[in-house]
């Protein structure tokens, strides 16, 4: 049995102008929004983890390390649209080496998590932001658009497949990773004619092995993760490659993030490698960096703006240049600074590091002793009780999946 899709998108489909010569031609010859309605069908692994595997697991769970008995998988070509949506065991994928993602890296991704409330009930937060940014992620790596439905169904089919592997209590969540590659085997510059989709899931504690205790930052002053017109706003892997050395070099000086600085003036704050950033000022206001389109829109980000002021803090998206950032810590103007994203959810920044230049103390500063400063605490509980369901949700940001 084979699910069968009724999109019709055509969207990647090119023109024949693209050759090995180098010549460009990524127009694409139709442009059609695909509707969604993929049935998933259901095949799980036949021999699942064991009970006290999944104990093992879940008493240590790390993050990304352990991976659930199934995925959700499905293609796409340029005649058929989105097809064989299937969730089935966890397995390698097959792949030529000449497969697109392997030499122009056509790839993107999602992270979400699955939180179980205390009354056994398991929901997604805000999954619909994670959907129309895979959509804006795919249309700027000239991948095909998975209808929003679609993205939607894949988790929540693979979420009641796994919910053995959702866990509970704590911070703990179950991971989830969609995403989307092109796989067309053909050395042509220009975008894949075929490409898969996929979700895994992966049991999560805490992110940050030490918690919520404070971290460092260091200055990234001769590496951007983004420039201007590229593909900062999209969540794909080439940004995170391009942050790799510059984290290796956070590490070697003693580091344990690397901020970075727009690709540009190399003045403006823009985010960490895979966070986004705040600082708290004195006067009760909470400032982020406005979308240029070189910093991903996170989904933590703008549910901080969002509810900030039920708090009692002002919200306020304001470019934040590091010079200011300086003299404004050592001024008292700013009391602390922040990183979010799903993944870490709020992580308070005690240090931030540059060549040449004395450390810059934030908060109550980073160490294995030092705990997070009352603002960034109170964010972070405000963001975890909504997200596990201990205060109440009247924007509907919880989707209940089981
Ligand atoms: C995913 C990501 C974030 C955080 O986004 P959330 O939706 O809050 O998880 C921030 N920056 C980058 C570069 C990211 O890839």
């Amino acid at each position: 049995m084979t699910a069968v899709g009724t999109s019709t998108s055509a969207v990647g489909a090119v023109t024949e102008a693209a050759t090995l010569d180098g010549a460009l031609d990524l127009q694409p010859a139709v442009e059609s929004r695909p509707s969604g309605g993929l049935r998933w069908a259901v095949r799980p692994n036949g021999s699942p983890a064991s009970e006290a595997d999944r104990a093992a697991v879940f008493a240590d769970p790390g993050f990304g390390r352990h991976f659930t008995d199934n995925m959700a998988t499905a293609a796409w070509t340029a005649d058929r649209g989105w097809h064989d949506a299937l969730i089935g065991p966890l397995r390698p994928f097959q792949l030529s080496p000449a497969s697109a993602v392997l030499h122009y890296s056509q790839s993107i991704f999602e992270g979400l998590k699955a939180y179980r409330h205390a009354d056994g009930s398991v929901h997604l937060f805000r999954p619909e932001a994670n959907a129309a940014r895979f959509a804006r992620s795919a249309r700027r790596l000239a991948l095909p658009e998975l209808p929003v439905e679609d993205f939607l169904s894949s988790l929540t089919e693979l979420v009641r497949t796994e919910i053995a592997w959702v866990p509970g209590g704590g911070e703990t969540s179950l991971y989830l990773r969609p995403l989307m590659f092109g796989d067309e085997a053909f050395l042509g510059v220009r975008p894949s004619r075929s490409a898969q989709y996929s979700v895994i899931a992966s049991p999560a504690g805490s992110y940050f092995t030490r918690g919520p205790v404070p971290v460092s930052l260091w200055v990234a002053e001769h590496y951007s993760r983004a420039a201007p017109g590229g593909t900062g706003a999209a969540k794909t892997g080439g940004n995170y490659a391009a942050s790799l050395l510059p984290q290796q070099e956070a590490v070697a000086n003693g580091c344990d993030q690397v901020v970075f600085l727009d690709a540009v003036e190399h003045r403006w704050i823009e985010e960490l490698g895979g966070m986004n950033v705040f600082v708290v000022r004195a006067d009760g206001t909470v400032v982020t960096p406005p979308l240029t389109g070189a910093i991903l829109e996170g989904v933590t980000r703008d549910a901080i703006l969002a509810f900030a002021g039920e708090l009692g803090y002002t919200p306020v998206e304001q470019p934040i240049a590091l010079d200011d950032l300086r003299a404004d810590v050592r001024s008292g103007r700013v009391l602390e600074v922040f990183a979010c994203g799903t993944a870490a959810v709020v992580t308070p920044v005690g240090r931030i590091v540059q060549a040449g230049l004395e450390d810059l103390v934030v908060g109550t500063g980073s160490g294995p002793v030092t705990a997070a400063p009352p603002v960034t605490s109170a964010i972070r509980t405000g963001l975890l009780d909504l997200q596990y369901g201990r205060r109440p949700d009247p924007v509907g940001w919880l989707r209940q999946v089981a």
